[in-house]
């Protein structure tokens, strides 16, 4: 069991958003994410994959999804994911796109 370091905890964004406390692989396509508000949530990996909130996959002024879920492909998986300045997780994907932040606030939304 991992402890908390007395000073090491991340600062909540906006105050309210929680943070993840543990994320791993639950499965083939499935990530896990376990959050400091006692919330669990797995999460469907091309789920993930299309709610890809860069400027690639959304229109940055109308917010409109620029993404086809078509060219997605059904096994996508995440191959690797580094926490961004305690506010979000980058994902690397299997089909090499990298340019996703998703921000703890989205990921949270997110839970299915
Ligand atoms: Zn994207």
């Amino acid at each position: 069991m991992a402890r908390k370091r007395a000073n090491g905890r991340p600062r909540r964004h906006n105050g309210a958003v929680a943070i993840p406390l543990e994320v791993r692989q639950a499965g083939p396509t499935e990530l896990y994410i376990r959050w400091d508000d006692e919330k669990q949530c797995t999460y469907a990996v091309r789920d993930l994959r299309l709610a890809c909130p860069c400027a690639n996959c959304v229109d940055e002024t109308s917010g409109k999804a620029l993404l086809k879920p078509k060219s997605v492909a059904e096994d996508v998986r995440p191959v690797s994911i580094v926490s961004v300045g305690n506010y979000a997780l980058q994902f690397k994907w299997s089909d090499g796109h990298d340019t996703g932040i998703y921000s703890y606030d989205l990921l949270h939304r997110l839970c299915p």
